[in-house]
């Protein structure tokens, strides 16, 4: 790998946070979300549409609703990431129950593992990272340069 296929990005102090549960893990990250009120008044929240809708009536937060998961509201989340416009992602996923959207789960896991986005799957991990100094600052990671790679694509294939 050459140095200038990655490039820096930077996950800025104020972080855009998206949050989604799976039905039986609702109450659990509602509950997550009054425990660290404090901490997530200071960024800008959004999420799929159901858990959005529950968090805000029961929390106070405000936080954007994109589509229902299973509508596609794991993609519209996913598709932010690309953009640029996700930084952190909270997702209480059920590891107990087949869901209907299953690929685009997975999909969601993937890309955020392409653009290096802190995504946690369990209130544990949510834990750690809700309390890390880093939500407090800003964080530089590498990412795949893609005007390059389309480039280098373009020229080889
Ligand atoms: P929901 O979607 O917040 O609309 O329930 C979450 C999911 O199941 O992915």
């Amino acid at each position: 790998m050459l140095q200038d296929d990655f490039i820096t990005l930077t996950l800025q102090k104020q972080k855009n946070i998206a949050l989604i549960a799976h039905d039986n893990e609702k109450h659990a990250l509602i509950e997550w979300c009054t425990e660290h009120k404090e901490i997530l008044k200071n960024h800008a929240l959004c999420g799929t549409g159901t858990t959005a809708r529950m968090i805000t009536d029961q929390t106070g937060l405000p936080v954007k609703g994109y589509n229902s998961g299973p509508l596609g509201g794991d993609q519209q989340i996913g598709a932010k990431i690309v953009e640029g416009r996700i930084d952190l992602v909270i997702f209480f996923s059920d590891p107990l129950t087949a869901q209907p959207h299953d690929p685009d789960v997975k999909a969601l896991l993937r890309i955020a593992q392409v653009y290096d986005i802190p995504i946690a799957n369990t209130r544990a991990t949510a834990d750690f990272i809700i309390t890390s100094p880093l939500m407090e600052n800003t964080y530089e990671h590498q990412v795949i340069n893609f005007n390059k790679n389309i480039a280098d694509r373009a020229k080889t294939l």
